[in-house]
């Protein structure tokens, strides 16, 4: 493994097991990364609180904090931090009002044709910032895990098909796309098998907006390297949320996949298996180079 300047990763599954796991092993694997000027940038789908209660970037040195990113709420929010260690935020994609107003009525659309035409009831989490997420397999109790496991997929496909519904998760993807064109919307829908999200932006608008930013700041984004846990295809030609880390922009770069399920995966992504401890070891490694 060759020493990299930028580190993207995924939060849920690569650098922590659950995110009610202690971050102490992350934190310890990157505070001398951080000290050493490499730049870290955690990618996640969740919201900031959710990383480590909100307080991980504390843990680090304010002089240190400013090689520290957070692209965060699925392509919705983007942090750094300034010279005295305080929050920034880094401007990405926004969604106007009226679009997310629209955004919950075709979440609504989507679990009414469901429940009408399949006798399938879901759940819509409405409340997270510009994007919904709808729960296709609530019979799925993943506990604190928040990521794709093995088997999942087959399972919510079994539950889609004895509802009737043959077109399994890919096909309830291109509903959730079509019932947004119909309300005039052209969604960005992403899904773990279990949920089906729908949305202005992706984990591509964070890893643009984060790289445009060191950019701008002309840092050295020469060396970047790409690691999550979701990259595999969940179903013909619909892929995890991790391989929406692969833009135009970063697509000569290095994409590591630490989940060891068996699947296919897109072709910049090399598999190494070994989960969390797979990436602590990787960063830990990069500080002996
Ligand atoms: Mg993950």
């Amino acid at each position: 493994m060759r020493k990299y300047k930028v580190i993207f990763f995924d939060w849920d599954g690569t650098a922590v097991t659950s995110r009610k796991s202690p971050a102490d092993a992350a934190a310890q694997a990157i505070a001398p990364l951080l000290a050493a000027g490499v730049k870290l940038v955690v990618i996640s789908g969740t919201s900031f609180k959710n990383i480590d209660n909100g307080k991980f970037a504390q843990r680090f040195q304010p002089e240190h904090r400013g090689n520290l990113y957070f692209g965060l709420d699925r392509g919705v929010n983007n942090y750094g931090f300034d010279t005295d260690g305080k929050l920034i935020t880094i401007p990405g994609v926004t969604a106007d009002r009226k679009d997310i107003l629209v955004l919950h009525q075709v979440c609504f659309d989507f679990h009414i044709k469901l429940l009408k035409d399949y006798d399938l009831n879901t759940d819509i989490v409405f409340c997270r910032d510009d994007y919904c997420k709808i729960d296709i397999g609530s019979n799925i109790f993943r506990g604190d895990n928040q990521f794709f496991s093995s088997g999942e997929l087959e399972r919510v496909n079994i539950n889609l098909a004895w509802h009737g519904y043959a077109g399994g998760v890919r096909g309830l993807v291109a509903l959730s796309r079509s019932l947004g064109v119909e309300r005039g919307l052209q969604l960005k829908v992403t899904t773990d098998a279990k949920y089906i999200e729908l949305g202005f932006s992706t984990k591509s608008d964070n890893v643009d907006a984060i790289l445009s930013h060191l950019e701008s700041a002309a840092e050295d984004v020469s060396d970047c390297c790409f690691w999550g846990d979701e990259f595999l295809e969940m179903d013909d030609c619909v892929y995890g949320s991790d391989s929406f880390m692969i833009t135009d922009k970063t697509k000569g770069f290095d994409f590591f996949d630490v989940s060891d399920a068996e699947g296919r995966r897109p072709a910049p992504v090399q598999r190494l298996g070994g989960g969390v401890e797979c990436f602590l070891s990787f960063l830990r490694d990069q500080m002996l180079l």
